[in-house]
């Protein structure tokens, strides 16, 4: 049936999760689930560490990366609540409006999302990368300056949106906070860390790490983590802000929940790269490393979150073992792949002369 496949199921917790306040009633199957967990052979990586990947970017083709784990739970919740429109912001290229948008497409929802741009006029806006693929879903796009902050910039904005979409239809709008980083998509996170137990991760690995962006991710993977009896530890790549920015975001997800005795200072190791751009700018070597990866392991990361967390990762690796529990690390790859296709490889590929390895068979 054409409709069923994305109808809202009843939502179970596992029942280490249980004891949590504010569970979903409902979620919905967008996700493609039990991602692959492989040997991962990036350079860099020495004896006696062993570092395996989970797939996290293989959760579907367009819809592909971390964002749709929580979109489960945050369109069922959409759904629950009798709305029409989803409201969300990010950045230009930003990966979780882009899956957003696909998604929504699929359960019949309208998109709007915020976006931040050094643009200022409309057509110089591109048809590229994550936003080619909002575009073809039918999203409304809507640009705000890039020192745009949440409070200052997104969230009035998407208010404003609500707001004129129900004085001219009476329709309603659910808004998604940056990332979909609330403790609606705690839950995704939840999920996955239960799918990663069925997985054998309890057993077969000391650490876990990925690229955090919005803290949903680190904040689901914890809370499984502590309520099995912490037999993990938890690394943050943080790719943009801080660790302190990280922890609160956190902690308050924690609340929400109501786990107020632990903190994320205690459950999550958060590591800020040392020679970090900020968010989405890349140094050269680390533009060099992530060409590297893809012709070394055919998995490809991106310059924005995978790619910068993988290599900061192997670097703390290196430098400071002790900071790991053990030598067996599973890295979380998050998705990210359309933010490759905005352009800024060109020149990094004739860089490394990947571009000459091209011969014409005809005169
Ligand atoms: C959003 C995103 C992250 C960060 O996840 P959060 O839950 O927002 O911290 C990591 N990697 C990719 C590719 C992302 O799009």
């Amino acid at each position: 049936m054409a409709t069923s496949s994305f109808c809202r199921i009843p939502y179970e917790p596992p029942a280490w999760a249980s004891k949590l306040k504010k569970i979903p009633s409902s979620r919905v199957k967008l996700a493609h689930a039990d991602t692959p967990i492989h040997e991962w052979k990036v350079p860099g990586v020495k004896a006696p560490f062993t570092l395996h990947v989970k797939r996290d970017d293989l959760t579907g083709s367009t819809l592909t990366g971390n964002k749709v784990r929580k979109l489960e739970f945050l369109l069922a919740d959409a759904l629950d609540k009798g709305c029409k429109h989803i409201i969300t912001c990010g950045g230009i290229q930003s990966n979780h409006c882009r899956a957003t948008a696909v998604a929504s497409a699929q359960m019949g929802l309208k998109s709007h999302l915020v976006l931040r741009s050094k643009l200022k006029n409309s057509e110089d806006v591109p048809c590229n990368g994550n936003l080619l693929l909002d575009r073809m879903c039918g999203a409304q796009i809507y640009i705000v300056p890039w020192e745009g902050t949440y409070e200052s910039h997104l969230k009035p904005s998407m208010e404003n949106i609500a707001r004129g979409i129900k004085e001219s239809s009476g329709e309603d709008s659910y808004l998604i906070p940056v990332g979909g980083s609330n403790s609606v998509g705690l839950f995704g996170y939840i999920t996955v860390f239960h799918e990663m137990i069925s997985q054998g991760i309890l057993d077969n690995f000391d650490d876990i790490a990925f690229a955090c962006g919005s803290g949903a991710t680190a904040a689901g993977l914890a809370v499984g983590n502590y309520l099995n009896g912490s037999k993990l530890k938890i690394h943050a790549l943080i790719v943009c802000e801080d660790a302190k920015f990280y922890n609160a975001a956190i902690n308050e997800m924690l609340d929400d929940v109501g786990l107020t005795d632990v903190r994320s200072e205690d459950m999550v190791d958060m590591i800020e790269g040392p020679e970090n751009q900020g968010y989405g700018v890349s140094t050269q070597e680390e533009l060099d490393y992530f060409v590297q990866v893809g012709i070394d392991t055919g998995v490809i990361v991106d310059p924005t979150y995978t790619g910068k967390a993988v290599k900061f990762l192997v670097q703390e690796m290196n430098n400071h073992p002790d900071r790991f529990k053990g030598r067996r690390v599973l890295f979380l790859h998050t998705g990210g792949i359309y933010g490759l296709f905005d352009g800024r490889m060109d020149n990094v590929l004739k860089q490394h002369e990947m571009t000459n390895r091209v011969k014409i068979l005809y005169d």
